[in-house]
């Protein structure tokens, strides 16, 4: 199955899709609303309900989860699953009946793991869930399953035929993992027989089949390995319990492999599944704001830039101080070359940015600039902070034009000297020009004596001096 992935962001996984425009979306586009998380989100083109794609496209493949699989199968719930078998190995009565109880017990716990892993649950389930509930026929199910390949199997071996045989041998091993998770899944014996309900298992997983085959069979042969290794000396009563314990702690692995599968591809199998992960909303603020700005994102990608522009109006009507909203509302008046509405959004963009985040400041002059050559923010303390900005930026001539003359702009400003110090900074170290510079601070010292810049005054001053002192 091949993943989708959101329409505006080809990086991110589709989560959501639109039936009637046929346009998917990932979690980048529709933000969720924490307060209503039983409203199904609109399609931000058309406005009809979203269909909800489940972790299809978002579930990491199962071969590169192994390790999760192995660490799963530690937590308390399995160990003492493992535990309770190893136990059971050693102490419990030669009764039949005993043995099929703990059998249809350790069947319905497998089954569990499985279920639960489908639905992405990372808390493997406890011991005790093994015992209460429903599911204890799940063992004779699963019982039933396997007679009857075991009477396919018998039935081949009486053709004679070493080769038939075989084959049906290996056919019936690479079935079972299909049949036994249709069984969880459904828990009917019917589609764990059914040729077309565990086809789909297969169909929906394409040639990965084999890979989880692979890894199965492996794991299946991991409690006769430690059997092996440990069978050396070791005297049966610790050899029996070892075996079991192996053989609970593997059985969880597999099961948790083979749940995850079907979580994996719930798209294709026609589930869909929520990841415990995803699916955070956001405060009704947030949410409000990132749909806005999600939805100006795809109206521009649209070539739709009135659209655009109306949702971001809306939003800054709810946040007016957004700097983000601001921001994109301010580029796409720019981009969309509207120059008067530019301006006058400014009056309010640009003494945020100055505040906020001087850096955008500074490119919303330089924009300004090309709509007005002489614009200028009237606020003092934001020409200061701007000009900062835009010297960062190596644009000195742009940051002086926002200092020059701001003692007559703004005679009642108390940072004049510090604009000035910074001024003469960028005189000198910008532009090379030392007299200017020196003009000013002489300016500074005699205007302003009271200042309590005047030390930093005297040391660029008598940087300046053995600067202009030095022959060159
Ligand atoms: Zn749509
Ligand atoms: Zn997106």
């Amino acid at each position: 199955m091949d993943k989708t992935a959101c329409r505006y962001h080809p990086e991110q996984p589709a989560t959501w899709l639109c039936r009637s425009c046929e346009r998917s979306y990932g979690d980048c586009c529709i933000p969720l609303n924490m307060d209503a998380p039983d409203d199904a989100p609109r399609c931000p083109m058309c406005s009809s309900q979203l269909e909800f794609l489940g972790a299809a496209n978002t579930a990491q493949p199962f071969w590169q989860r192994l390790p999760a699989f192995f660490l799963y199968a530690l937590q308390p719930g399995p160990l003492a699953f493992a535990a309770l078998l190893a136990v059971a190995s050693i102490f419990m009565p030669r009764s039949i009946i005993l043995w099929v109880i703990l059998f249809s017990i350790a069947t319905k716990y497998f089954h569990s793991v499985i279920e639960a892993n489908s639905l992405a649950v990372k808390a493997a389930p406890s011991l005790t869930s093994a015992f209460t509930g429903e599911g204890f026929s799940l063992f004779f199910k699963q019982l039933a399953v396997f007679l009857i390949a075991f009477a396919i199997l018998w039935l081949a071996a009486d053709f004679n035929s070493e080769a038939l045989y075989w084959c049906v041998n290996i056919g019936l091993l690479l079935v079972m993992p299909a049949s036994i998770i249709r069984l969880a899944l459904d828990k009917d014996l019917s589609s764990a027989l059914s040729p077309e309900q565990v086809g789909q298992v297969i169909t929906a997983m394409g040639w990965r089949y084999l890979i989880l085959c692979a890894f199965l069979f492996i794991l299946w042969q991991s409690p006769g390995w430690v059997a092996y290794m440990l069978a050396h000396g070791l005297p049966r009563v610790i050899l029996l319990p070892v075996m079991a314990f192996a053989f609970a702690y593997f059985g969880v692995v597999m099961c948790a492999m083979m749940g995850y599968v079907v979580f994996q591809y719930q798209g294709a199998l026609g589930y869909v599944i929520v990841d415990e992960d995803s699916q955070a909303g956001f405060a009704a603020d947030e949410y409000q704001r990132r749909k806005a700005l999600a939805e100006t994102e795809i109206r521009l990608k649209e070539g739709q830039s009135d659209n655009a522009l109306e949702t971001l109006t809306a939003a800054l009507e709810k946040h007016p101080d957004d700097l983000k909203l601001n921001e994109r509302f301010h580029q796409l008046l720019f981009n969309l070359n509207s120059g008067e509405r530019c301006l006058r959004h400014l009056q309010h963009y640009m003494p945020l940015a100055a505040r906020l985040n001087p850096a955008l400041g500074a490119t919303a002059l330089l924009n300004a600039r090309r709509f007005k050559a002489d614009y200028l923010p009237d606020d003092p303390l934001v020409c200061e902070r701007i000009a900062e900005a835009l010297a960062m930026r190596h644009k000195n001539r742009e940051a002086l034009s926002l200092l020059r003359n701001l003692h007559q702009r703004a005679p009642d400003y108390p940072q004049i000297p510090r604009a000035y110090l910074l001024a003469a900074r960028i005189f000198a170290e910008g532009l090379g020009q030392v007299e200017q510079a020196q003009k000013l601070l002489q300016f500074v010292r005699l205007r302003y004596p009271q200042s309590p810049l005047l030390g930093e005054v005297a040391n660029l001053e008598a940087t300046l001096a053995k600067l202009s002192g030095m022959p060159g």
